[in-house]
């Protein structure tokens, strides 16, 4: 297979509004990734609030037979479901995706205290039920915690054939994330990986100046986005790498490296390491957007932590900066309309501490 597949994530949308997508968009799209040979398409119950699911049948089964293309998608437990919920998740998602029977089937972004409800409400079961009766090809989890946890999962549940696992050059070595750790935990049980977020959220690819001047000395016409995907492609046990594309310039760019595909070198390993130490963050966000849909003040997290980084890493653009937090709070929730209910905290695979990281926006960007 390939190694590049399409995240259905971060799709184009019309208004700001994520449920609304741009289907003619997308249709453009996914047939340019199509007509170049790849298959693989990742998306989940909860991604652009269950329209991503909805765009992927529009824009994909509805128009290409279903032996040309692979959909993954993901069982959340972030509401504790039940059995019966579980399966009324998974009818809507089949139902949705207007197709009779799923590729990959993951449980959505297991931690700690996620495995545990897991184990205990069946979830696993659950899944090779699903297996058994041949509504799923094959079963999984996305997973966000340290490589100790994901040890003791894929010990406890040795069925589990795929992982997918947060990886990036950045987050390499991070000693909260654990990319390497847990890549190396993952082949050692002799389960492939699917990378997400191999571009940290779109960040790495407009990193600080100093880090994409090191990549651009080296190879002035590949984007910044590349170097990041062939990363986590030049790992041996990775079998697809995700890239959740909103533009079509995204996907000719990405096609551009990944049809004749060519693993870094060890010159370019080099660079990679060094550019990453030029690069920091104020606010490691993915920009996932798990934690918008429960927040009750409907502030828009993400978009507030993208305005407080631009601020952060070019001192320049400050003014830019709170020029984009105005646009973004218009008519809606500031930063300082928190009410720190914590909700977000919860959702937030990056293990964020949203509430004080906003009062710090509000303070910057006000
Ligand atoms: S803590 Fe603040 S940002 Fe988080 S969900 Fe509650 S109100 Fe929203
Ligand atoms: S704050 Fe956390 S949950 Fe929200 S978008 Fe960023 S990484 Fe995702």
């Amino acid at each position: 297979m390939k190694k590049l597949g399409f995240g259905l994530m971060r799709l184009p949308c019309i208004g700001g509004d994520g449920k609304n997508i741009d289907l003619e968009k997308v249709k453009e799209m996914v047939d340019l990734f199509m007509e170049h040979g790849y298959t693989y398409f990742d998306t989940a119950y909860v991604y652009h609030g269950g329209f991503s699911e909805v765009a992927f049948r529009e824009c994909v089964v509805k128009r290409h037979p279903r032996d040309s293309f692979t959909v993954t998608t993901k069982l959340p437990l972030f509401s504790n479901p039940d059995r019966a919920g579980m399966e009324k998740i998974f009818n809507e998602s089949m139902t949705r995706l207007g197709v009779d029977y799923i590729d990959y089937y993951w449980l959505h972004a297991l931690n700690r205290g996620s495995y545990q409800y897991a184990v205990e409400s069946g979830a696993f079961d659950y899944l090779r039920e699903l297996k058994a009766a041949g509504k799923i090809k094959h079963m999984g989890f996305s997973f966000h915690d340290n490589a100790e946890t994901l040890d003791k999962i894929l010990t406890e549940q040795p069925d589990m054939e795929f992982v997918q696992l947060q990886i990036n050059y950045l987050d390499w070595e991070d000693k909260g994330v654990q990319s390497r750790l847990c890549y190396e935990t993952a082949t050692k049980h002799g389960k492939p990986v699917i990378v997400m977020e191999p571009i940290k959220g779109g960040s790495l690819a407009n990193p600080p100046k100093k880090a994409e001047k090191l990549l651009k000395d080296h190879a002035p016409d590949a984007s910044c986005a590349s170097w990041a995907i062939r990363f986590a492609a030049s790992l041996p046990n990775v079998m697809v790498v995700l890239s959740g594309m909103s533009e079509l310039w995204q996907v000719e760019d990405n096609l551009s490296y990944m049809d004749d595909f060519k693993p870094l070198c060890e010159e370019e390993y080099k660079i990679i390491a060094e550019a990453a130490e030029n690069i920091r963050f104020a606010i490691p966000c993915t920009a996932c957007r798990y934690c918008t849909d429960g927040c009750p003040m409907s502030i828009k997290i993400p978009d507030i932590f993208a305005a407080y980084n631009t601020m952060k890493h070019d001192i320049h653009k400050k003014h830019e900066a709170r020029e984009k937090y105005a646009e973004i709070v218009k008519g809606g929730s500031k930063a300082d309309d928190c009410i720190g209910c914590e909700q977000c905290v919860n959702a937030c695979p990056q293990h964020l501490d949203i509430p004080k990281l906003l009062a710090e926006c509000a303070a910057d960007l006000s």
